[in-house]
């Protein structure tokens, strides 16, 4: 290796010695009886000046962007006139003895030098390793490095120890689709892609290892809306002989260690727990974005005789009427936006009305009683100034639709206070144990089907109050986003069974899928639990960018298609045969 300094470690201390830099060109400017080139490497940028007189110049002068160098030559201070404060190494430059040019390089597509980038993204992931040149698409990655050093550095000393599950194996419930791999040597038959090392770090716990973790990536062929990639990673942890607090108390640790350790950032604990159930009344969301308040109200019982037909028919479908204040007067067009929100997230509509100085006006004011208009200046404490927005429907609908219409209002009106902290977190716990599936008319797991059940809730395995039961289930929340998801597990092989039956599995069914883990759990298995958290997401709103993919060296585009490497894409008629396919 040639190169004796990084561009960035060189300042005014080393003036008069001689250096060997490697990089890319990332400027050259012209002057008549000057070249200065701006070489940048890994660490940052440093200038080198070569005037005519220098041996060098008629190399420097062939010298363009993005050219591979090896320049040799002496550190020298800058004419105080000439010094830049703009850069790190702004008070020197190198003189070059030699440059040798390494490579060279087309002219690229769109600039990696600090100059703001205006390329469609497409282009930027089409040549993804020039992106990477750029300096804030590294600092994220740099930052994702340091997260999972981090992440090493607190759970070794914790005791837990990092072992890989398989890529090939067999399918795995998390609720989205499998994606499959063709047995050539077993024809017609199949792996799949792990969705989560889920049932492996469980038989992991069944052999005694107690305390498991594992960078792992998953696979999960589901619709790309939202900002998710096909192949994902998790930080995955499980743990032997613990309880819902535990796996907290751990989680909160490691969240303070690798906040402080990457960003130097303080997270105060314990974090905030809300039920799942609280989560739904007041924020309309099951991952909360607790930033700001703007808190739903309920105001069913307020309503019960309205002569606004919307609410009256609403409560006598057994349904809700819930209420949003909007802490600023709304214009028609802001009114409207929100309406689309709403309707987006399937209400009907958006009711509205303004609190004035004399109390409400306008939208449904006309509809409401004396009585109740104080009282829903009563239940909302709004004031003069502010919007009232209505949800009036079953309660899902109503709920979910004011979840959407607050995080709006929120992007709209700006209301996470400027000093509000960086990271809210936040535990979701007491989730339903299972779900109703409208498609297939049976119950479905929520997290997935070997999540405990709240244990006085077991008796109500196959009996009507089987939707009630609660499980032994908690996510973590992140400023309105789901970066973790866990549970206390079944280990109990006849709970497991009935598990299975609940969710419409009969036991022969379950017993071909899953028998291998039926019959382990059979073998000792101790009570355990775990979590994993959603790295690409933690780590894109620890770096405060927009989308995971900023966070992933080669990811995907919003449609699962990898762009630069053309993924997928068709195969050999011979290597399909070899894998027994044929195409249809
Ligand atoms: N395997 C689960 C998931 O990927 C996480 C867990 O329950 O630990 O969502």
């Amino acid at each position: 290796m040639k190169r004796t300094q990084y561009c960035n470690d060189l300042s005014e201390k080393d003036v008069g010695s001689s250096v060997t830099l490697n990089g890319w060109v990332s400027r050259v400017r012209e002057f008549p009886d000057t070249r200065f080139i701006v070489l940048r490497d890994r660490t940052g940028i440093v200038q080198i000046t070569v005037d005519s007189s220098n041996p060098c110049f008629a190399t420097a002068d062939q010298c363009k962007s993005e050219f591979v160098l090896e320049v040799t030559g002496t550190v020298q201070a800058r004419a105080e006139q000439n010094k830049s404060g703009a850069y790190a190494t702004g008070a020197i430059e190198v003189i070059p003895s030699s440059i040798v040019i390494l490579n060279r390089s087309k002219p690229i597509p769109f600039p990696v030098d600090g100059t703001p980038v205006t390329a469609a993204e497409e282009i930027r992931l089409k040549y993804r390793y020039l992106d990477l040149r750029r300096e804030p698409v590294r600092e994220a990655l740099r930052l994702r490095h340091k997260t999972i050093s981090s992440i090493y550095q607190f759970l070794d000393a914790e005791g837990f120890i990092s072992v890989e599950t398989p890529m090939l194996t067999k399918s795995t419930p998390e609720g989205a689709r499998d994606y499959l791999i063709p047995s050539r040597t077993s024809a017609g038959n199949f792996y799949a892609l792990p969705q989560s090392p889920q049932l492996f770090k469980q038989l992991l716990m069944i052999a005694n290892f107690d305390k498991y973790f594992q960078i792992a990536r998953c696979f999960r062929d589901e619709d790309l809306r939202a900002d998710r990639q096909p192949d994902f990673t998790q930080l995955d942890i499980e743990m032997s002989f613990v309880d819902v607090d535990d796996v907290l108390e751990l989680n909160e640790r490691l969240i303070q260690h690798v906040f402080k350790q990457t960003l130097n950032v303080d997270v105060p604990l314990p974090l905030p727990r809300l039920s799942y159930a609280d989560a739904l009344d007041r924020f309309g969301s099951d991952k909360p974005d607790q930033r700001f308040g703007v808190e739903i109200k309920n105001a069913s019982s307020l309503m019960a005789d309205s002569s606004f037909a919307v609410f009256r028919t609403a409560l006598e479908m057994g349904g809700t009427v819930r209420v949003l204040t909007a802490p600023a007067e709304l214009s028609r067009k802001q009114i409207e936006a929100f309406e689309q929100v709403a309707k987006q997230n399937g209400a009907k509509g958006l009711a509205w009305t303004k609190v004035a100085a004399s109390g409400l006006e306008g939208g449904i004011a006309k509809f409401l009683s004396p009585t109740e208009s104080t009282g829903l200046l009563e239940v909302t404490g709004a004031v003069a100034g502010q919007t009232l927005l209505f949800g009036a429907d079953s309660k899902d609908t109503a709920l979910k639709a004011l979840g959407a219409v607050r995080l709006a209002l929120r992007d709209e009106l700006k209301l996470i206070a400027a000093d509000a902290p960086r990271f809210h977190f936040s535990w979701v716990v007491d989730f339903p144990l299972l779900e109703w599936d409208e498609d297939n008319q049976r119950f479905t797991f929520m997290h997935h089907p070997f999540t405990s059940p709240s244990l006085e809730d077991l008796p109500k395995f196959g009996t009507p109050e089987m939707g009630s039961m609660k499980a032994r289930a908690y996510d973590l929340v992140l400023n309105g986003y789901e970066v973790g998801g866990g549970s206390i597990r079944i280990h109990n092989p006849e709970v497991q069974e009935k598990m299975f039956n609940a969710i419409g599995f009969t036991t022969a069914e379950a017993r071909e899928r899953f028998g291998f883990f039926m019959e382990a759990l059979e073998y000792g298995t101790p009570p355990h639990g775990g979590i994993a958290w959603g790295l690409d997401r933690m780590v894109a709103v620890m770096a405060g960018v927009e989308t995971i993919r900023d966070v992933i060296a080669f990811p995907k585009n919003a449609k699962g298609v990898d762009i630069m490497a053309d993924a997928p894409s068709p195969v050999d008629e011979k290597q399909l045969s070899d894998l027994h396919i044929k195409l249809k």
